[in-house]
Order: C-alpha cells, then sequence, then structure tokens
C-alpha cells in the first residue's frame, strides 16, 4: 500500500448490514482496557491485511479531506457510500409508497469510534440529508466537550441514534455525560464482561428506571457469558441465540429485523 492509496468504503457486515469502520488506534480516544481487550474486532475475520488496508485507508482519507475542504468536503464523499447503501428497489418503493424489501440502514463504526468533532460534523451534514436512511452508532467518545457537543448534535437528528457504550471501568463517566445533558436522546449499551461487579448495574439503575440498556454479553465463537437478568436490561437478541448472521447482501440482517438499537 502506497501513501497514494485513498478512498472510503463500507463494509457489508452479517449482523448489521452496511457499516464504516476505521482503525481503532486511532479512533478510539476513550478507549478502556476493557474494550481493547475484550473487543471483537480482535477476532481473526477483522484482523486480515485487506480489512486492516481498508480501515487505514478509510481513515487516511478522512483525514486528508478535513485537512483539505473541512466536514463540507469529508460529508460530499461520505454521502457517496449512503448512496451504495441504498436499497436496489428504493426508487421503486418510493414510486409506489411501498417499503424496500430490506431496509436503508448504515452503522456509523463496527470497528472504531469518533476521535474529532469535525468528522462528526461531517456525519451530521450527511445524516441530514439522507432523512430515509437509518443510522446508529455505539461511542465512548463522550469525555471530552467539543467531541460531545458534536455527538449530541447527530444523535438528536431523528433518522440517528446514539448509543453511550459502557463497561466496568466507564460508567460513572457516562452516567456522567447523560446526566449533565437535558436530553432524553442517550441511552446505555453495555458491554457484559466476564468479572462485571454488581456496582455497575446498580449505579446504572439510579439514572435508568425502565428497560432501556441493550446489554451485550461478552462473545466469542458462538458462546457467550451467562447473561445478566434484569428489568432495565434487555439482552441483544444476536448475541443470546434469538437471531441467526446472514451473510448474503440480499436478505435482512439480524440488526435491520430487531431494530431496537436504530431511529
Ligand atoms: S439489540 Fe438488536 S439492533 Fe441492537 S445490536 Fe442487538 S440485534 Fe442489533
Amino acid at each position: 500500500m502506497t501513501k497514494r492509496d485513498y478512498g472510503l468504503e463500507l463494509t457489508n457486515n452479517s449482523k448489521v448490514g452496511w457499516a464504516f469502520s476505521l482503525p481503532r488506534n486511532k479512533t478510539c480516544v476513550n478507549a478502556t482496557t476493557i474494550c481493547k481487550k475484550l473487543c471483537y474486532g480482535n477476532g481473526i475475520r477483522y484482523q486480515s491485511a485487506g480489512q486492516k488496508a481498508k480501515r487505514e485507508r478509510n481513515f487516511r482519507t478522512i483525514q486528508f479531506l478535513l485537512s483539505e475542504g473541512g466536514p463540507k468536503l469529508l460529508s460530499q464523499n461520505l454521502s457517496l457510500m449512503v448512496d451504495q447503501a441504498r436499497p436496489r428497489d428504493w426508487l421503486c418503493a418510493k414510486i409506489t409508497d411501498t417499503q424496500t424489501e430490506i431496509p436503508w440502514t448504515l452503522r456509523i463504526h463496527d470497528i472504531g469510534d469518533f476521535h474529532c468533532a469535525e468528522y462528526v460534523e461531517a456525519w451530521f451534514l450527511t445524516a441530514q440529508k439522507y432523512p430515509d436512511c437509518k443510522f446508529w452508532f455505539y461511542t465512548r467518545s463522550f469525555a471530552e466537550v467539543e467531541l460531545f457537543s458534536a455527538l449530541i448534535k447527530l444523535a438528536a437528528l431523528p433518522n440517528c441514534r446514539g448509543w453511550l457504550s459502557v463497561d466496568s471501568e466507564n460508567f460513572e463517566q457516562a452516567i456522567l455525560a447523560k446526566c449533565n445533558i437535558e436530553s432524553s436522546i442517550w441511552n446505555f449499551a453495555m458491554l457484559q464482561d466476564p468479572e462485571m461487579h454488581d456496582e455497575v448495574l446498580s449505579s446504572l439503575k439510579i439514572v435508568e428506571t425502565s428497560a432501556k440498556i441493550i446489554n451485550f454479553p461478552y462473545h466469542r465463537g458462538g458462546r457467550h457469558v451467562q447473561p445478566l437478568r434484569d428489568s432495565i436490561l434487555i439482552n441483544c437478541p444476536a448475541v443470546v441465540g434469538g437471531l441467526n448472521l446472514q451473510s448474503s447482501k440480499d436478505v435482512v440482517r439480524p440488526c435491520q429485523s430487531c431494530s431496537m438499537c436504530l431511529p
């Protein structure tokens, strides 16, 4: 790969459908030691040379476009990817006022996170331009004020949903982030690690009273830790066995049929 290798490219993921990925070491600015250790990005299929090169190229291109033309120029290029994710029968569905066979969705980052406010602004401009596409993301980038303010704006769009990713290490920081804003746009997505202590759930229960937290019991190779059961938790059905991964792009993916995390 040379430095002249540029371009933005989506990934088609068997759980979520279309997704955009970035390198973790350059973009997960508020990663915890737990998420670094348990991240599914450590799995073999994310570690191939091709997958890594794609994430690096995406990041290099983002930095280049931001430096050349700021969020506007980057958004113009992100838009080309959103067009690519549009279902084949979209025009027909529009004309006949029906639903597409597969929903138009894009998960921002199946690997990686938001590393700067300008980058978030570019996604804001893009998502605003595509009200028919549903965007969603999980983030740990809630510690830095300017970055989180940009994320609040993005997550407040009607066609976008953002989740605060919590684990045993950052739950207090996440609770503070949620409580410091007068907004109900954020919910928690919890990584249930194998040694999770009771304090995490009891602390989250102070700010959440109904079943609003999506729980992801740590899983690897088709096995997962015993899921926690609690009135404020919803265990992700794709992890605990309710939904099967789909390898074909032409069928509805688990997240698209479940849609609990989507706007
Ligand atoms: S809860 Fe549903 S939408 Fe969310 S990650 Fe799991 S399968 Fe996907």
